[in-house]
């Protein structure tokens, strides 16, 4: 005969029985394996009677315990991942399948919940998905995450969104690392975001979509806004001044600015016409904010 009780209890897995009571509070907790105390800092005398409940705080997911709750009732397994904290309120992710067990008349008697911790994974995943969306040089982001926020935009576009982009490009540059070298040419771009992320709030986004090319989205945002923004920018960047070895080094910055209109259809459509308004700019003297409504 196996001896299951003794493979359970020395699992690495976290495993948590309750009983089939759905009437609030829910169902109790009747048995914990070791893995189960080590992992959340409560004892098994501590916590059998109670609810699973009690692993839960304020970054668990409504949605993810509206789910279980739904699988209990309708007995069907369920596998989810979730924010658990521990008996110290240590938040931890965990990945959790839940099973129903039934009794021999087929009714169910017990649910198993069987947890992993995949706390580092998560973090990994979320350094991964910042990574590539970031550019390693300025922290800015980079034009794949620009080219998914566009998207999102049009895939929910309505005549209310007031949606404005501005498309700038750093005057003279080549004058910049021609004269002061490529890295000082870097360090200028480094700094340029730095200052311009100050006139953003957390909900706009500078991406660099070329060398020396950056893209400023800027959600629920009017055109005056827009433009208030813009002209910050650009005097802000004409009054950067950033020491490399011995020398000041300064330049200017030119944007082209527009709104997302009801009747646009395409993405390239919106930045052909910051383009315009950007080569406007360029052409009508740089240091300059062109408005392309
Ligand atoms: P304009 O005022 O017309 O924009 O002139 P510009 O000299 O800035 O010309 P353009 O925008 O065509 O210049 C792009 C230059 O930017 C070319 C290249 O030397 C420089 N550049 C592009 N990417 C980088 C980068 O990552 N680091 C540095 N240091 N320079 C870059
Ligand atoms: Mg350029
Ligand atoms: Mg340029």
């Amino acid at each position: 005969m196996i001896d299951f009780q003794q493979i359970v209890e020395n699992a690495n897995d976290v495993i948590l029985v309750t009983d089939s009571l759905l009437e609030l509070p829910g169902p109790r907790i009747t048995y914990v394996n070791q893995a189960f105390e080590q992992l959340t800092g409560y004892t098994s005398k501590e916590v059998i009677g109670r609810t699973p409940r009690l692993l839960q705080g304020p970054e668990t997911s409504s949605k993810s315990t509206n789910a279980i709750k739904r699988a209990l009732k309708s007995a069907h397994p369920i596998k989810i991942s979730i924010q658990n904290y521990t008996k110290d309120n240590r938040p931890y992710w965990a990945e959790l399948s839940i099973i129903p067990l039934y009794d021999k008349d087929g009714s169910v008697e017990h649910f198993a919940a069987i947890q992993r911790e995949i706390t580092a994974q998560k973090a990994y995943e979320a350094e991964l998905l910042e990574i590539s969306h970031k550019d390693p040089l300025t922290g800015a982001y980079n034009r794949r995450y620009s080219d998914s926020v566009l998207s999102q935009w049009f895939s929910r576009h309505t005549a209310e969104s007031r949606k404005s982009i501005l498309m700038l490009d750093i005057d003279n540059f080549k004058f910049v690392n021609d004269q002061y070298g490529h890295p000082a040419g870097d360090k200028y771009l480094v700094e340029a975001v730095i200052l311009i992320q100050k006139f953003l709030r957390t909900s706009d986004a500078i991406c660099r979509t070329g060398g020396e090319e950056f893209l400023i989205l800027l959600p629920d945002t009017a055109l005056s806004d827009a433009e208030h923004i813009a002209s910050r920018v650009r005097q802000a960047i004409e009054s950067m001044v950033i020491k490399i070895d011995e020398h000041l080094v300064m330049t200017t910055i030119s944007i082209g600015l527009t709104m997302m209109r009801e009747d646009d259809k395409e993405i390239k459509q919106l930045l052909e016409r910051a383009d315009s308004a950007l080569y406007s700019a360029k052409h009508s003297g740089k240091n300059k904010v062109v408005l392309n409504p």
